[in-house]
């Protein structure tokens, strides 16, 4: 039996980064993976400017100034934010300058207009400034050639903003991977048909669409199929065709309806490996068909997203072209008691809010979907642990 790692470990070296890429507007770019680096093509700001209304001037002139006895220089001009006019600034002569504006070379300083008279033809200035003072250089922010975007890196707003201030319009991004998801089970129905005694509505399929969506990855979702091998195979086989990975819910574990041990031989698919030493999920089973990684979760709605969490979403992570796939943790301490033993590693549902981690919901069984509502982390407890307290530190995987 595989550990969590163990599995992840041998997905992952089995999962190839998508080939294609295209080239997209910085708009259209949010959440995509960047397939090339950017470097800054020009610098930001693109020129010295002043951060505030005052006066830009030499230093030097205003070095002795006070409020007994100010300096008094001579204003050249005024210049607003997106003033284009090049002025010349001799000594003892200033710019009246407004936020955003332009600030000649030979200006060393700006004064802020509070410290002067804001006189229009001289100016009275009542302290000094130092050399370099009040003053955004050019390239401060970005310099030309900076790398602002890595190859691997998902494109976040803040990213877009950066390339918007490069004047960047296009990136070049991997293309979205896309995944077939197919949830199996004689039990199941979509919703809006009517449900008959015995029978249940295919949660898994549309959760895990919703998840597929927040991830960026585009799911081609199945109609939920009947726990038949053969026509599951040719349904996989089938969409398989334009999928990078195949996602099946239900069927894998060792009852008589468990079929999907059946399917993946018909379909001449090899099994990577069956069963994760943990809880919920265990009997994850991994396969590949024709290069593609065929992720097949348990039918319970928490075991399959839970798996879908740990397993799927970094192998998606690292299709997709992301170098940073690792699970991400974080430590915190339980604000209520979980009152089971865990004789096997165990993942429950939990919120991780600074350091307090609340337990979410009161049912935390396996088939339960309900207390994934506002979990945004599972706590991960390790084999042979006692019932937990409050006040116990909990590792959590972050979501
Ligand atoms: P299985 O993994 O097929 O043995 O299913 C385990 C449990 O999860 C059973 O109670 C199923 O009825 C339930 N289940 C399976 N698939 C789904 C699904 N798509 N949505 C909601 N519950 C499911
Ligand atoms: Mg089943």
């Amino acid at each position: 039996m595989e550990t969590l790692e163990s599995a992840l470990a041998l997905m992952l070296s089995q999962a190839q980064t998508v080939r294609e890429t295209e080239d997209v507007s910085l708009s259209a770019a949010l959440g995509r993976v960047a397939a090339q680096v950017v470097l800054a093509p020009v610098q930001a700001p693109p020129f010295d400017r002043s951060p505030l209304d005052g006066y830009c001037l030499h230093s030097g002139d205003i070095a002795a100034a006070s409020p007994e006895s100010p300096a008094r220089l001579s204003v050249v001009g005024e210049a607003c934010a997106g003033c284009t006019e090049r002025f010349h600034v001799p000594e003892g002569c200033a710019l009246r300058v407004m936020t955003g504006a332009p600030v000649p070379p030979e200006c060393d300083c700006v004064v802020r207009q509070e410290d002067t008279d804001e006189g229009m033809n001289t100016v009275r200035v009542f302290r000094p400034v130092g050399h370099g003072k009040n003053v955004c250089y050019a390239g401060e922010d970005v310099a030309r050639g900076d790398c602002v975007l890595h190859r691997g890196e998902a494109v976040t707003a803040a990213h877009i903003g950066v390339l918007a201030s490069l004047g960047v319009t296009r990136v070049t991004v991997y293309r979205r991977v896309r995944a077939v998801l197919l949830s199996t089970g004689d039990e199941l129905v979509q919703p809006g048909q009517p449900l008959t005694y015995g029978q249940i509505y295919d949660a898994n399929r549309a959760v895990l669409t919703a998840r597929l969506a927040e991830l960026g990855v585009e799911a081609m979702a199945l109609d939920s199929a009947a726990d038949e091998p053969e026509t599951v195979a040719r349904l996989l086989e089938e969409a398989a065709r334009s999928a990078d990975v195949l996602i099946t819910t239900g069927g894998v574990s060792v009852g008589k309806k468990d079929i999907m041990h059946r399917v993946l031989p018909c379909m001449g698919a090899r099994r990577l490996f069956w069963k994760v030493a943990m809880k919920p999920g265990s009997p994850l089973l991994c396969g590949v068909y024709q290069d593609r990684l065929m992720i097949c979760l348990s039918g319970n709605p928490f075991a399959a997203l839970a798996c879908f969490e740990v397993f799927a979403s970094p192998v998606l992570r690292k299709l997709a072209g992301q170098t940073e796939v690792s699970l991400r943790r974080g430590k915190g301490r339980l604000t209520g008691g979980f009152p089971k033993a865990s004789p096997g590693r165990r993942l429950i549902r939990a919120r991780c809010e600074g350091d307090c981690v609340h337990l979410t919901g009161s049912n935390h069984s396996s088939g339960s979907l309900f207390s994934m509502i506002g979990c945004n982390c599972l706590i991960d407890i390790p084999a042979g642990s006692g019932p937990l307290q409050e006040g116990d530190e909990v590792e959590v995987i972050l979501l």
